[in-house]
């Protein structure tokens, strides 16, 4: 059975303060919640009060990015074993705001995963096209590169603790859902990728979240189709009011 996620991407926002409040209204409202899994991802600076506020819950914390390296003279740069320490169980990797404003390409998202996944955090690696790819009938083709060069050389182990996050960039921020069949579509076409890569068996087990502009209102069609494993969700994630209705709406999938 595939682990069915729903992470908050908190981006550039919240305040050590408000972040740590956040956390504490999500946790409330959302009540005891094991599945889904609740995963919260605030700016680096709110990390460890964020895990303090949600120590006795079931919801995760990660980290947005990370360096592929360990130490060193990487000024503004932190480290897996930083996030791990500040309490964090998964990291973003690869999200489309960091490919196109940090010009990080596949490669360097792949020695991001690896380290990720030495260190023993659970890597979220996102891809998607633009909206100019989707128009000129490339998805499939950017899609293809994204995967495979973010997951080069992941053995079956890594595979299975590896996270993807399919986010179409048309749709980050800009209220403009992927219909489900479109993202079911896009998720389907990943999981064939997967399968040839390491085995169908594997492609089974690996959870493909969608993100863009879910909501309380479209989350329901989006969960309900079967490669559709959860969200990655940024607005949304902001208030607990919109977030744990979209959590409730998977958790009842669930029943
Ligand atoms: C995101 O940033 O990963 C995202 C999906 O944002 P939004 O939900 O705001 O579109």
């Amino acid at each position: 059975m595939r682990k069915k996620i729903i992470a908050g991407n908190w981006k550039m926002n919240k305040t050590v303060v408000e972040a740590a409040g956040l956390a504490r209204s999500i946790a409330d409202q959302a009540g005891e919640i094991s599945d889904p899994l609740i995963l919260i991802c605030p700016p680096f600076t709110a990390l460890t009060e964020v895990a303090m506020a949600l120590k006795d819950s079931e919801i995760q914390v990660g980290g947005q990015n990370m360096h592929a390296e360990k130490s060193g003279a990487f000024t503004g740069e932190v480290s897996a074993e930083m996030l791990l320490t500040s309490g964090c169980s998964h990291v973003i990797l690869g999200h489309s705001e960091r490919r196109a404003l940090f010009s990080e390409t596949s490669a360097v998202v792949n020695a991001k995963t690896i380290a990720a996944l030495v260190a023993g955090l659970i890597p979220v690696v996102c891809v998607g096209e633009t909206l100019e790819q989707r128009e000129a009938g490339t998805t499939n083709q950017i899609i293809e590169e994204q995967v495979g060069g973010s997951l080069d050389s992941l053995s079956e182990d890594d595979m299975l603790r590896t996270v993807i996050a399919y986010e179409p960039v048309w749709a980050i921020g800009t209220g403009k859902t992927a219909t489900p069949d479109m993202a079911e579509e896009v998720h389907v076409y990943i999981r064939g990728l997967l399968a040839e890569k390491f085995s169908q068996e594997i492609a089974d087990e690996v959870s493909i979240l969608y993100g863009g502009s879910v909501k309380p209102a479209n989350a329901p069609d989006l969960f309900a189709r079967e490669n559709i494993d959860g969200a990655l969700i940024g607005g949304a994630s902001l208030t607990a009011e919109l977030f744990v209705p979209i959590v409730k709406t998977m958790e009842k999938l669930e029943v």
